[in-house]
């Protein structure tokens, strides 16, 4: 069963993640955006992890509800309403439990998913990070680690697409070549998931 302390660690290891790889995550977004995206996640999960820590949320929904609040309201660029409604959405979902089991977090992370299409239109293939997150969706049925892996590949297979959502959009067919940003840093979060379970 997953408790709210499986959510903090996976909220507080997806901040360690991005403040690892917040160069590369900013390097990503140089050629085909705005050179901002490792900044942006930087900001919000910093504020994630001081929001967690002054409220201690006590059930999963909670959680995670508080940190998609903080990630909308610290982030300007677009992956902080997009990476918020995934967490916030992911959380009502969740309802008050005090644990929840895998499938119920699957179906959960699904809505969640589903609400990030219907905010930013985009679909699988138009290099953005719904490419790294519908594949880590329809792994997570074979746990985690199975997940995080889906994340990753689907991330690396960004390079080849063309962007249709999002600055990178604005490129055409330059945007062709470039692993988005958004996508690398949803298999960061897709890896802390794993990491969080101890995998
Ligand atoms: P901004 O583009 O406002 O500077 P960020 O650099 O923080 O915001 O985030 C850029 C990432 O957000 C992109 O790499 C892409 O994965 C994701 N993104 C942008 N627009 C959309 C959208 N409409 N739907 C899903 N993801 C998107
Ligand atoms: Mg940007
Ligand atoms: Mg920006």
């Amino acid at each position: 069963m997953l408790d709210a302390d499986f959510f903090r660690r996976w909220m507080t290891m997806t901040a360690a993640s991005v403040e690892r790889e917040a160069e590369r995550l900013t390097a990503l977004d140089s050629p085909i955006g705005d050179a901002d995206h490792g900044s942006n996640l930087l900001r919000g999960f910093r504020a994630v992890t001081v929001a967690l820590d002054k409220e201690s949320p006590d059930t999963p929904g909670a959680v995670l509800i508080l940190a998609g609040r903080q990630l909308i309201s610290t982030v300007g660029g677009a992956s902080g309403p997009l990476y918020g409604t995934l967490l916030r959405r992911t959380g009502k979902a969740l309802g008050e439990a005090a644990e929840v089991d895998e499938a119920k977090f699957a179906e959960a992370f699904r809505t969640g998913v589903d609400a990030v299409m219907t905010l930013g239109g985009a679909a699988p293939g138009d290099k953005t990070m719904i490419d790294a997150l519908v594949p880590a969706l329809d792994a997570l049925g074979a746990g985690f680690t199975a997940a995080r892996a889906a994340a990753e590949e689907g991330a690396l297979a960004t390079t080849p697409l063309q962007a249709r959502k999002g600055r990178a959009s604005y490129l055409g067919e330059r945007s062709i070549g470039h692993q988005d940003p958004g996508a690398t840093s949803s298999a960061l979060l897709v890896a802390a998931l794993a990491e969080a379970h101890g995998e």
